[in-house]
């Protein structure tokens, strides 16, 4: 592959997406065209003459889905989306390093939900509780994730082509979609955090490793970390992130996090196969934890927008690679407020 030292450079730092970063070196260097040729030179280059039957490593297969993940690549930084510094960017990238800002959008330590009553902080913002026909408990979240009214014009993809689907999209529309059409029930049982309620959530299960596993609180900081953000790193904190629970087959409805039982389930697996026609993406894949570096969540969905769910779907970018390709593209630097500001103090 051809060197090329200015992206390269910036792409370095990366961690974790190393195969994304070669792809977009290409990308960037060289012409879509030319770096298709110059792949299958390469690859000709280093097999000699053409075999009847090729042995090579590098399978024509292989050349399809590399030149397939170039195009990806280029298609998500082709969109001239607004560099999403603002966490009321539905594309904002939160992650275990790039944090929101504690008072982001309610007060600091605030535990306040929209369902919790008591008096409410000032609130500039589309936070909605929810209908409990839709949910476990008290679940609140932005009236943008839960439902977006169909467009006047057709829906399109992120390279303009004009798609057959035209209802509302958003966790509304997903959960009548998949009872009208597929005979599931789902609730949502987690949604908006605010800092503070991230912060219990951390340091609950926290507590609960320590007496189920008998770790040390750095063991369990640790083995804690894999599944649980870190307050201030949390997609629930945006409130366009759920996590999705269901009636079992027996009409039960399903109260576990256990991975196997939800990742097997008839109705989180249609949800994962669904969810980009209303807008909703798996934020942490079961074949994408080198990357997230989170453990699988079959039941983890973030609202993004019908285009980049299209466009994550059909490239098989996880939120993280997609969000990296477009920080990359435009340059971004934080602002203090969002740094990650949480320590956890030991007990
Ligand atoms: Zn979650």
């Amino acid at each position: 592959m051809t060197s090329c030292p200015c992206f390269a450079n910036r792409l370095a730092p990366v961690r974790g997406l190393v195969l994304l970063a070669s792809l977009l070196v290409t990308c960037f260097c060289t012409p879509p065209e030319q770096a298709s040729l110059q792949k299958r030179k390469e690859a000709d280059s280093h097999l000699g003459p053409k075999p009847l039957v090729s042995s090579s490593a590098v399978s024509t297969q292989e050349l399809v889905l590399a030149e397939s993940a170039t195009r990806c690549a280029a298609l998500a930084l082709q969109r001239p989306l607004a560099p999403p510094q603002n966490p009321d960017h539905l594309l904002y990238y939160v992650n275990r390093d790039r944090g929101i800002r504690p008072s982001y959008p309610v007060s600091e330590f605030s535990i306040w939900t929209p369902c919790s009553g008591g008096p409410a902080p000032h609130l500039s913002h589309d936070l909605i509780c929810l209908s409990k026909q839709y949910t476990v408990g008290d679940v609140s979240l932005r009236r943008i994730a839960f439902r977006s009214p169909a467009p006047s014009q057709p829906r399109t993809t992120f390279d303009g082509l004009p798609v057959g689907y035209h209802g509302d999209i958003g966790f509304q529309a997903l959960v009548e979609a998949a009872h009208d059409e597929a005979n599931l029930r789902l609730y949502l049982r987690s949604g908006y955090r605010s800092y503070a309620t991230q912060g219990v959530t951390f340091a609950n299960w926290i507590r609960d490793e320590r007496i189920r596993l008998g770790l040390s609180w750095e063991g369990a900081v640790r083995k804690v970390s894999t599944y649980s953000a870190r307050p201030g790193h949390s997609e629930h904190q945006l409130g366009t992130t759920v996590d999705l629970t269901f009636h079992d087959e027996h009409g039960v409805l399903y109260g576990g996090w256990d991975l196997n039982t939800m990742g097997n389930s008839r109705a989180l697996r249609w949800v994962a196969d669904q969810a980009h026609r209303f807008g909703i993406v798996l934020t942490y894949g079961k074949d994408k934890v080198n990357v997230t570096r989170y453990q699988w969540e079959p039941w983890h969905f973030r609202y993004v927008g019908f285009e980049a769910a299209n466009l994550m779907k059909r490239c098989h970018l996880s939120t993280e690679e997609f969000l990296s390709l477009r920080y990359q593209q435009e340059n971004v630097t934080w602002a203090k407020d969002d740094e990650p500001t949480f320590t956890l103090v030991r007990p």
